[in-house]
């Protein structure tokens, strides 16, 4: 009997529950020497890491440990530990800016919770109240704040990661957890062009219906290396993932298409959130700007008599060329949180020629460079919108 009645009128002692994780719990070490933050030219994604992290365990009695945010620093764990063995691994990825007031912000990362809650159900990891893990998030970020390069492009990466750590070579749930988060200074993800060049791929598929596609588990990541070898051993920066002919995704970003309309207005095409693609958290964004344009607010490069015509359904490669051959393929592009958006020049298909996408003097099509100075103008906190900015 879990809940303290042994059923027979005698009270027995009640298991102590486990313990939810608690953010006002957090402890605080900070580092004795900080490293010296490298120049914002010298950033590449990914390479640095700043002084400290959030670290929290879980153990199936106890629950989650009391939070620490402490140096930065490897951790010793048994080789059979499930993360190793079994891959119950997943993580987020968010970014923090210093908006116009010196204030680090994070971009609407309620949604990074909630995609994190739904990831870890999938592999079956032990379950914590996110909106705790957003407010150590934000006590991290606020402590790093001097990691953020206080320059337009430049931001810190936060990356959540949740990983079972049961020692047992038993194939079965990782009842034992670590959750930690990191954070690396990163600058704008294009140097030069903006644009992609993509390849489609259909021989190795990224994901599958009723596959994993559609979680942020890192079990999805390692199978894409060896295609994205090949594709940019023929020159091309991404693979645009297809099953069949469908696209899904390229690299590891959504995809979006724009298309001329007879009566002047544009239309727009992305893949349906149906499990075979990851629901991003700058996708969503896209949308919403895109539905919102000429009433709510307005894209920049976008008169706002012309409407915006989005739809969420499949597309095939086939499809894509043959709007190209028309003519009313205006733009084809890619969003993520490390490139916000990018555009793509060209796609190569197998047996066929290139498809080819009109070249633009900026290097993006009108509506990823709108989309573009759109959400780095939010997420910067030069323009206000929705309550999409939360401040650490
Ligand atoms: C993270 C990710 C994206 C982009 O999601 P955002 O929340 O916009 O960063 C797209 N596709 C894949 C496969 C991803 O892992």
């Amino acid at each position: 009997m879990a809940n303290g009645s042994a059923g027979n009128g005698y009270a027995v002692h009640a298991e102590p529950k486990p313990a939810p994780l608690d953010a006002s719990k957090v402890t605080v070490t900070l580092a004795e020497t900080l490293k010296e933050v490298p120049p914002p030219e010298d950033l590449v994604f990914g390479k640095h890491m700043s002084d400290h992290m959030m670290v929290s365990t879980y153990h199936p009695v106890t629950g989650w440990s009391d939070p620490e945010i402490k140096p930065y620093g490897p951790f010793m764990l048994d080789p059979v530990s499930s993360c190793f063995q079994y891959s119950t691994n997943l993580f987020e990825g968010m970014k923090a800016y210093i908006g116009v007031d010196g204030k680090p912000r994070l971009f609407r990362p309620e949604l990074n919770m909630k995609r994190m809650e739904r990831s870890l159900g999938r592999v079956a990891l032990p379950s914590f109240d996110t909106n705790e893990l957003l407010k150590l998030i934000q006590k991290l970020v606020h402590v790093e704040s001097r990691w953020i390069p206080n320059l337009n492009g430049y931001s810190l990466y936060v990356r959540p990661t949740l990983i079972g750590t049961r020692a047992s070579l038993g194939v079965a749930a990782s009842d034992h957890a670590l959750l930690y988060v990191v954070c690396s200074p990163t600058g704008p993800y294009f140097r030069t062009s903006r644009m992609l060049s993509l390849m489609a791929v259909s021989e190795h598929v990224r994901s599958w219906p009723g596959g994993t596609g559609g979680y942020k588990l890192s079990g999805n990541y390692a199978p894409t290396f060896m295609p994205q070898k090949e594709a940019a051993k023929k020159g091309y920066d991404q693979v645009l993932w297809l099953i069949g002919e469908t696209i899904t995704e390229a690299g590891a970003m959504n995809f979006f298409v724009v298309l001329q309309r007879e009566d002047g207005d544009l239309d727009v095409y992305t893949p349906p959130t149906d499990g075979t693609i990851l629901p991003g958290v700058t996708r969503d964004t896209v949308i919403a700007l895109m539905k919102a344009h000429g009433s709510k607010t307005n894209l920049p490069e976008i008169p706002s008599t012309q409407k915006i015509h989005i739809y969420e359904e499949s597309i095939t490669v086939s499809q894509v060329a043959q709007w190209a051959s028309e003519g009313r393929l205006l733009e084809a592009f890619t969003v993520g949180t490390a490139v916000v958006v990018a555009s793509v020049g060209r796609i190569g298909v197998e047996g066929k020629e290139d498809i080819q996408l009109p070249q633009h003097e900026s290097s993006m099509g009108p509506v990823a460079l709108s989309l573009f100075e759109k959400i780095t103008s939010i997420q910067e906190g030069r323009e206000q919108y929705e309550d999409w900015s939360l401040v650490c």
